[in-house]
């Protein structure tokens, strides 16, 4: 199912107004959690004016650490809601457990399923049975061939919309937090139709380096991208030295326009 040789035309994954996969490319942004409804309003907001056209933001966290902040559940999906109520972004948002898809699809417009469960067979089952597109990311030792099997699990159980997305794999290499595999993009490219976004937050660590690998990503061939994206990254509860500002964030989506018009 996830194979070119026997679907050759691209998939376009639609949420609500957007198409992923298309010939634009869709930047979905927003907080690595959310944390209060006035942050995920506020940063919905800014990251609207400056163009995206998804809100990200997690209200079930899978962290390294049991004792780090683990999201706000059921209260972190109200509040997104809430924030596409007032912008009207669709939400996309991690999904961690098979017991919370229901839940978790009654208010995401796109259900994420992170690094770290990329080869969860059960919660891959459990949302190839759901009627939302499905976001899946890249697991951090996982080979591409792996990956698109991963994919295979979601299509088999009936749901055909799924996004890939590249964010980093782990190498020798420890001054990014990943290494982002931008060659990963023309390969899925090559090896199958579904659409393929990149995340340069998660790939890289490190948010200077944010910029220059999302303009990469869309020079890759990237139908789009997944950007972490705070109203004061220096007190975010998760992710914050990877995350933009929203001025940071503004200033790189038109150089990221022109970009897009040249490939
Ligand atoms: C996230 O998007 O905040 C996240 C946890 O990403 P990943 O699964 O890629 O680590
Ligand atoms: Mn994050």
């Amino acid at each position: 199912l996830v194979s070119r040789d026997f679907h050759p035309i691209d998939t376009v994954v639609h949420v609500r107004d957007v198409a992923i996969g298309g010939n634009e490319v869709a930047v979905i942004a927003g907080p690595c959690s959310v944390e209060s409804e006035e942050q995920i309003i506020e940063t919905a907001r800014a990251v609207k004016a400056a163009g995206a056209r998804l809100l990200r933001g997690g209200a079930y966290k899978p962290r390294t650490s049991p004792y780090e902040f683990r999201g706000l559940g059921e209260t972190g999906l109200k509040y997104l809601a809430k924030a596409r109520e007032e912008t009207g972004l669709p939400i996309v948002t991690e999904v961690l457990s098979p017991q919370d898809v229901d839940l978790v699809a009654e208010y995401a417009d796109v259900l994420q399923v992170g690094a770290r469960n990329c080869q969860n067979y059960l919660l891959l089952e459990a949302v190839g049975k759901a009627k939302k597109p499905v976001l899946l990311k890249r697991g951090m030792s996982v080979q591409i061939e792996e990956w698109l099997l991963a994919a295979e699990y979601v299509m088999a159980q009936g749901n055909e919309q799924v996004i890939l997305c590249e964010r980093g794999i782990r190498t020798f290499e420890t001054f990014t937090r990943n290494t982002l595999d931008l060659a990963a993009v023309p390969v899925v490219k090559r090896l199958s139709h579904l659409p393929i976004i990149v995340d340069p937050s998660h790939g890289t660590g490190r948010w200077y380096l944010v910029p220059s690998m999302m303009l990469a990503a869309v020079a890759a061939g990237a139908d789009g991208l997944i950007v972490e994206v705070h109203p004061n990254p220096d007190h975010a509860l998760s992710d914050g030295a990877q995350s933009l500002t929203f001025e940071n964030f503004a200033t790189v989506m038109p150089r990221l326009a022109a970009v897009a018009q040249a490939v």
